[in-house]
């Protein structure tokens, strides 16, 4: 034990140590201001500006003038480089020599062609070593080059961080020399800093804190920043405190090297090759010095820009990899949304991810890393294990604003029962510096005490603060073993987890969603966004089934398997969580909805192709084809272009997976099953009601079956009319204010003058869906002010503002008059500056209505919801999620429930009682919420930062109601959800359509929908004519079901995620049916080598 101060004062002890490793005070005199010596200027300094972000090769050539240390440069998105200079005095022989660099900024050092370093200020990494020991022959004169990017690690906030970014900001070099360095004077500090750590942290009443301060007391004592010689005694004095080690129970705390890039957030995709390359090659710096050292990192498609933009550091990473020092982690594409992307594409985050780090880097990641998620879906547990992950890292809900969620380390049980072993860093963090502090609230804060005893610790700034530094490392090193402390081990995840599951028989489960308790703004910010990713992920199904077909139907055809990999990165990268999200600024607002016109540019090209090349052969009436890209067979209205731009109604019926020709025109029709759409609308009080129906046909109103072969026989001929006001089957009107009744003889709607829903009714039952004495469609605003994070959160007590617009009497009308299609539209003036139209649509057979919005939105800080108060009581909800849906609350009970005030919800909610339910169906949106018996989509918001024109101008999109009888199951509300999502396709094609219809592949059982038909990845052993199908059970019950198919397979086997085969998994083929058994939300994948073709 070192010797303790003379008087018993705790402060002064404390703060004297303070003050001698204290940049601030005393640096003439203290330790601290001797960690660098002599000092030099560079001897020469030169600079070039470009709003580019130009190649190292590029830039180099470029006219460089003279500049100097205080020089500005900018404005905000440009790149400043310097050439520099410089020689190193030749009494510097045999010392540490640095070229000290403070700028704003984020810099990166080029030296002989190649990156070697970031420099950052805010990422604490100022000085490049250009020698660590200088040597008597060493050349001392050379030239590297500096390349700065105008921007701040995040980005360049006016004001605030996430502030929409100062176009003009202007940015300085402050600190351009050479100087000696002083290892054995950073080692004294380090140590005396970890000692005041350990003293505060644990503080008065711990005998092993007093310990700590009395050490780095004495160290003071008896060391002369002014005589190196006295260096070595203090030395020994820290050495031997942190030489006592702890005991065998001690916990263990596995530090891994990392830093959080986010694939695009405060600023551009562009930038963020640039961040990857300056943390990186800074941990490669690192990994040489340190062989412990290890860093783990994430995306793929990150390491993919780094590949094409940098490709010696990719040698260089590869290198480390195989050294197991580079550890690729996550096994995705990109950290993505874990609540909004399909299932499928979370697949493909797994697919695309899988295969990158298996082909650069020899082996597939075996945990998901999610670190910085916004919640994560009860579906990912099984979409894991399919893609070969057991473990799963994140902190995010260390965030929640609500609940502490429970557990650190735990088993997690997703929709299906797959467990996953989950481990969130107890230390709530994912950027951690290796102070003590952060170690010993690892340990205090670790909710699963007892139960675990290792926990990992993530270190490194994120963000292009360019991850660890050798001070962190030299912390954790230093805490190895000592006594009072965890133990501190420099890991891997893989370790991290391998000690976590061999004592993991005393962990707890949680069962379902991960709901992060904040940032459920989320699910509604930057409506064009959501709406690109769900109309491209529906391009893409669309494009990989019909290319599937022509590969089966077509020798000549070639599936675009590389075109079709670059559209799924695309819309990969954009499901990274600061884009789909909306929390990203205005230009990465801008790439991504370029990303989105290319997927639907190319993919409907890909459509004309593969549906031109299903045509080949099969002559028929007219170059068009009708194409059904889901697993039933379909009747409905489609509007099929007529030359110069017109379309004409139709109702076509298309097989399932399959297409038909297009009909004959509607006088030759002569089966029309069903009964027509009925428009009536109370003109006034003072006239006669007015009624139409074309293709009205008295005979036929009774029918109310919804099974369309039944009654096909029951003919609608004539070309329509009116139909009598005292019709018996007209619905009964009690008023005649200019409201408007439609009617297909399934769902009878009824709308206000001002558009308002006054009834929806279930025909056949006679049964009301809408609240008595409520409305349905009802708009609603809110004020949106949150308490910072403004496209992220919306706040609870936003409903204390609930406002329902009020529209007025007189503006509904009718629009479409009734037969296919019957519809109504309206204006609403939502505010003095925004305004809505809506079509309120019914076609012939549909079991819902729709309503077609469009809004002019130019609003700050308000929220904009459409309200359907049900006649329904239930105290669940159910939301469908990626391959099935869960239910959550519909009340405030405890505090776990009123948390989800807000929640997410991909194509539909249901809110159903015994017998009865009401579903709202959406075509683009995600945010949702269903209190008391009020079911509530969100429509748009407006924040203002970090993108200041997020949702502003102009927005389309569709949601729809339907009622139905029974479970929602029976009643078809998740087909319904698919048909309103993938609309029936009217596909020109250059020549004769066939002239039979077609169908590929169906499904015997209504519970399982097959998702997906593309081509087998072509991995080494080519399956060029191999296809893998994606089914899942959506209705949450054990089947048995049979796949058929008219394609000619000569082989099925199931096969995981990856599509790696299962060795047991080959399924009897009969009749071209297999069977296929399910239990509840079960995702299977089936390989399907088709024959060869014939010649
Ligand atoms: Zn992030």
């Amino acid at each position: 034990m070192a010797g303790a101060p003379a008087l018993k004062h705790w402060r002064t002890t404390l703060e004297r140590v303070e003050k001698f490793v204290s940049p601030l005070y005393f640096t003439d005199c203290n330790l601290r201001g001797r960690l660098f010596g002599e000092s030099c200027p560079v001897a020469a300094l030169s600079s070039f500006l470009t709003p580019e972000r130009l190649p190292y090769q590029e830039a180099v050539l470029q006219d460089f003038s003279p500049a100097q240390v205080g020089d500005s440069f900018g404005p905000t998105w440009w790149t400043c480089w310097f050439r520099v200079e410089l020689t190193i005095p030749e009494a510097w022989v045999g010392q540490e020599v640095h070229l000290c660099w403070q700028s704003d900024g984020e810099g990166l050092v080029w030296r002989d062609g190649e990156p070697v370093q970031g420099l950052t200020k805010e990422g604490e990494k100022t000085s490049y070593i250009l020698t660590d020991r200088l040597g008597e022959g060493d050349p001392r004169s050379l030239t590297l080059y500096v390349e700065v990017a105008c921007n701040g690690l995040l980005g360049a906030g006016k004001g605030s961080m996430i502030a929409a970014p100062d176009p003009e900001k202007t940015f300085q070099l402050s600190r351009a020399e050479l100087a000696v360095f002083h290892r054995d004077v950073h080692k004294l500090l380090v140590d005396l800093e970890l000692l005041l750590g350990i003293a505060k942290g644990l503080g008065e009443d711990n005998q092993r804190s007093f310990q700590a301060l009395y050490t780095a007391n004495q160290m003071v004592n008896v060391c002369d920043p002014a005589r190196p010689e006295t260096f070595p005694v203090a030395q020994a004095l820290a050495s031997k405190f942190f030489g006592q080690r702890g005991g065998e129970s001690q916990h263990t705390i596995h530090a891994i090297g990392h830093c959080h890039i986010d694939t695009a957030w405060l600023w551009p995709f562009k930038e963020t090759i640039r961040k990857c390359a300056r943390s990186w090659v800074t941990a490669v710096q690192l990994m040489e010095q340190n062989p412990e050292f290890i860093f783990a990192c994430s995306q793929a498609q990150q390491l993919e820009w780094v590949k094409s933009h940098y490709p010696g550091l990719h040698a260089q990473l590869q290198e480390f990899a195989c050294r197991g020092q580079f550890v690729p982690v996550g096994g995705t594409w990109v950290e993505m949304d874990g609540n909004l992307p399909s299932g499928e594409a979370m697949v493909r985050q797994f697919l695309q991810g899988q295969n990158f780090f298996l082909q650069e880097f020899g082996k597939m990641c075996t945990e998901f890393w999610l670190p910085d998620t916004f919640g994560y879906s009860a579906q990912l547990p099984q979409i894991m294990r399919g893609c070969g992950i057991r473990h799963f890292l994140t902190q995010k809900l260390s965030w929640n604003l609500v609940n502490s969620f429970p557990h650190h380390t735990f088993f997690w049980e997703g929709l299906d029962g797959s467990h996953v072993l989950v481990h969130f860093p107890p230390g709530d963090s994912y950027g951690m510096q290796g102070n003590v502090d952060e170690v010993l609230k690892t340990v205090t804060n670790n909710r699963d005490k007892g139960r675990t005893n290792h926990s990992a610790f993530l270190f490194g700034f994120g963000d292009g603060g360019g991850g660890p530094t050798q001070t962190m490392l030299d912390r954790l090193t230093r805490l190895r073993d000592t006594d009072g402390l965890p133990r501190v081990q420099l890991s891997s995840p893989k370790q991290l987890f391998s000690a976590l599951e061999s004592d993991s028989g005393q962990l707890c489960t949680w069962v379902g969603e991960l709901f992060l308790e904040l940032h459920n703004g989320t699910y509604t910010t930057h409506a064009q966004i959501k709406k690109g990713n769900r109309e491209c992920e529906r391009i893409l199904h669309d494009v990989e089934l019909l290319s599937s077909l022509a590969l089966a139907r077509s020798t000549q055809f070639l599936y675009p398997a590389a075109q079709l990999q670059h559209l799924w990165r695309l819309l990969l990268l954009n499901q990274f969580h600061d884009v789909v999200t909306g929390s990203c600024i205005q230009l990465v607002a801008e790439d991504a909805m370029c990303h989105y016109a290319d997927i639907r540019s190319h993919g409907n090209a890909l459509l004309s192709t593969a549906a031109t090349a299903l045509c080949a052969g099969e002559p028929g009436p007219e170059g068009l084809l009708i194409v059904n890209t889901l697993p039933w067979k379909r009747t409905e209205v489609l509007a099929l272009p007529k030359p110069g731009g017109a379309h004409s109604l139709a109702l076509v019926t298309v097989p399932s997976m399959g297409y038909a020709p297009v009909p004959a025109p509607i006088s030759l029709q002569p089966l029309l099953p069903q009964q027509p759409v009925f428009v009536v609308q109370e003109v006034s009080p003072s006239r006669s009601c007015r009624a139409r129906a074309v293709l009205g046909c008295s005979n036929n109103l009774e029918i109310l079956s919804s099974d369309l072969e039944q009654v096909a026989r029951w003919g609608l001929g004539g070309d329509g009319g009116e139909v009598p006001t005292d019709s018996a089957s007209r619905p009964p009107f009690t008023k005649t204010d200019g409201s408007v009744t439609l009617d297909n003889g399934i769902i009878r709607v009824r709308l206000d003058p001002t558009g308002r829903l006054t009834s929806l009714v279930l025909v056949a039952s006679g049964r009301e869906a809408i609240a008595e004495g409520a409305v349905g469609n009802q708009f609603v605003l809110f004020d949106d002010v949150p308490l910072y994070w403004d496209a992220w959160d919306v706040m609870d007590y936003h409903l204390e503002t609930r406002k329902p617009v009020l529209g007025q009497a007189g503006t509904l009308a009718v629009g479409t008059e009734g037969g296919l299609r019957g519809s109504a539209w309206f204006l609403l003036q939502l505010t003095p500056n925004s305004r809505l139209s809506q079509e309120v649509v019914l076609d012939v057979g549909c079991p819902y209505v729709r309503f077609h919005t469009e809004v002019h939105w130019h609003e700050a800080h308000k929220f904009l919801k459409v309200e359907f108060p049900a006649r329904v009581r239930c105290p669940q909800a159910t939301y469908e999620i990626q391959f099935g849906h869960l239910q959550r609350p519909t009340h405030y009970n405890t505090s776990w429930d009123w948390a989800r005030f807000e929640v997410w919800a991909h194509r539909w909610v249901d809110l159903s009682e015994h017998g009865f339910g009401l579903a709202l169906l959406n075509d683009c949106k995600y945010g949702a919420s269903v209190r008391g018996s009020v079911l509530s989509l969100s429509l748009l918001r407006a924040p203002k930062a970090p993108d200041a024109t997020a949702d502003v101008g102009r927005h389309e999109f569709t949601y729809a109601l339907m009622p139905h009888k029974g479970s929602f199951q029976d009643a078809g509300v998740i087909r319904a959800a698919y048909s309103l999502n993938f609309p029936l396709l009217a596909l020109p094609v250059p020549g004769p359509a066939p002239a039979t219809s077609w169908s590929a592949f169906s499904v015997s059982s209504p519970a399982v929908m097959l998702e997906t038909v593309k081509q087998a990845e072509t991995g080494p052993e080519s399956q060029s004519r191999a296809l893998v199908l994606r089914l899942y059970e959506a209705h949450g019950s054990h089947v048995d079901s049979w796949l058929h198919t008219s394609l000619p397979v000569q082989e099925a086997i199931l096969c995981d995620l990856l599509e790696r085969r299962d060795p047991a998994g080959h399924l009897p083929l009969q009749d071209n049916r297999l069977k296929l058994t399910f239990s509840p939300f079960q995702v299977q994948s089936l390989l399907l080598v088709l024959q060869p073709p014939e010649n």
